[in-house]
């Protein structure tokens, strides 16, 4: 195993990576922003180096400062975590120039699923099954009109760059088609850089749900079945669970597979997420690959009892996967809701400040919390305003909403605002408890839950 390991990001995810570095005895390096000096990540790694002021591009993605750091430290090998460097090519290259391991997939596999055009592409050629659309070269307006068209209104725009519900537009008819587009191209030139889109048919009650996949350095890869990701708020995750309610083995098995061989069509290693819209009569198409462990990976680790970051340092390692898919099973049932510091009252904008008071759930083996925040922490206006995951388990989905309602009430945050009275509504929904999932649920429940 590494000895040592970098962790090139901050909060929650830095936190949840030392845990499982600390158990299997690797030495941690922390790097950190001016304004993350006291942070928890910084306190509970073995070093910590720090690399820029406070906003992100001066310091969590200064990908040649970090680098620098993992050399002067001795760290064999750098993990991402989510979102700033890791699904950078650029950087998962120059890692591999410095002879220092990316706990992650080849660079050429996150340049495969880089452009969500370039993916279908890909996934069209391995058989995948995708939403009916246009993903071509031609941006001519009239062009991708006719396309539109031909697909059959309601239509979807995506950029072909976005990531995170940004870029999308939905056209009802061909009249608002030119204009939407117009916004469309603008909010992704500003947003990624880059304007292109795709056009994909407006399924009008699909599911999300997606399949944790692992691939290691010797040919082999198993699924570690499905999240339901439907909970969403523009087009954002509120409440991830695992298993997917209502789901056969049989579309298990079949989705899984499919996720195993889309994996394969790109020569992946590690953890990667393979979404699917999943329509309600069972037929499901592929939407995108993330090509990095995920925010909502904790339900997985619960219904499967296995480790996903220690899985991650393994395969980076170059070892086989530590179980194959006949030892892989699911036991109960589990929820992860993302507790943000927002005001519900005003549109969920992101509130900032400090965290006064700060009461959380006892932790134990129903409750979990995925956190690098401590009271009298402060949330700033340079980063993801997370608080914290609260991630619950039990043997059924019933009583694990229960869990989940019992600790949202057990979480109380005083100095600024949340989303937990929102998240516990949630929690609480006749439709929620219900499984009625889709991904207008928040839409549909507008009213019982505001
Ligand atoms: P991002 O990369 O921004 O997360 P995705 O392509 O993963 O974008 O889509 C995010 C969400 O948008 C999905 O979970 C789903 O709710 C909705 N969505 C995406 N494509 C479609 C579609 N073709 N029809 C209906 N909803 C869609």
């Amino acid at each position: 195993m590494f000895e040592k390991i970098l962790i090139a990001n901050r909060g929650e995810i830095a936190c949840r990576i030392i845990k499982t570095a600390r158990k299997l005895g690797v030495k941690t390096v922390a790097v950190y922003s001016d304004a993350d000096a006291n942070a928890q990540h910084v306190k509970l790694a073995d070093e910590a180096y720090r690399v820029g002021t406070a906003a992100a591009k001066d310091s969590y993605l200064k990908a040649d400062s970090i680098i620098n750091v993992a050399k002067k430290s001795g760290a064999q090998a750098i993990h991402p975590g989510y979102g700033f460097l890791s699904e950078n090519t650029h950087f998962a290259n120059a890692c591999a120039d410095h002879e220092i391991a990316f706990i992650g997939p080849p660079a050429s596999a996150i340049d495969a699923m880089g452009s969500k055009s370039a993916a279908k592409e890909i996934m069209q050629k391995a058989k995948v099954p995708l939403v009916p659309g246009y993903h071509g070269d031609n941006q001519d307006p009239d062009y991708l009109s006719t396309q539109a068209f031909a697909i059959g209104y309601p239509v979807l725009i995506k950029a072909t760059a976005g990531g995170g519900g940004k870029g999308m537009r939905i056209v009802e008819k061909k009249e608002d088609f030119i204009s939407a587009l117009d916004s469309c191209k603008r909010e992704a030139l500003s947003s990624f850089g880059n304007d292109e889109v795709l056009i994909e048919k407006y399924l009008t009650k699909p599911r999300h749900v997606e399949i944790q996949v692992f691939a290691d350095s010797h040919g082999n890869a198993v699924h570690l079945f499905e999240r339901d990701c439907s909970v969403q708020r523009r087009h954002q995750k509120v409440i991830e669970e695992a298993p997917a309610p209502g789901m056969t083995e049989e579309l298990r098995e079949k989705m899984g597979e499919v996720a195993i061989q889309a994996a394969k069509a790109i020569g992946y290693q590690g953890a990667g997420t393979v979404e699917f819209l999943l329509d309600e009569d069972g037929s499901f198409f592929f939407m995108e690959m993330n090509t990095r462990l995920q925010v909502e990976h904790p339900v997985t680790e619960m219904i499967t009892g296995q480790d996903l970051v220690e899985w991650q340092l393994r395969v980076a390692y170059g070892e086989t996967l530590p179980a194959n898919q006949k030892d892989l099973s699911i036991h109960g049932h589990a929820f992860e809701a993302r507790i943000y510091a927002e005001d519900p009252d005003n549109d969920f904008l992101p509130a900032t400040g400090a965290l006064h008071h700060l009461r959380t759930p006892e932790e134990n083996a129903h409750v979990r919390i995925d956190t690098g925040i401590i009271e009298c922490d402060e949330v700033s206006v340079h980063y993801d305003p997370m608080i914290a995951k609260l991630i619950v388990w039990d043997t059924d989905r019933y009583k694990a909403l229960a869990r989940l309602r019992g600790a949202l009430k057990g979480y109380q945050v005083v100095g600024l605002k949340t989303n937990l009275n929102f998240l516990y509504q949630l929690a609480s929904n006749e439709g929620f408890i219900e499984a009625d999932l889709d991904t207008h649920f928040i839409q549909r429940y507008e009213n019982s839950l505001f």
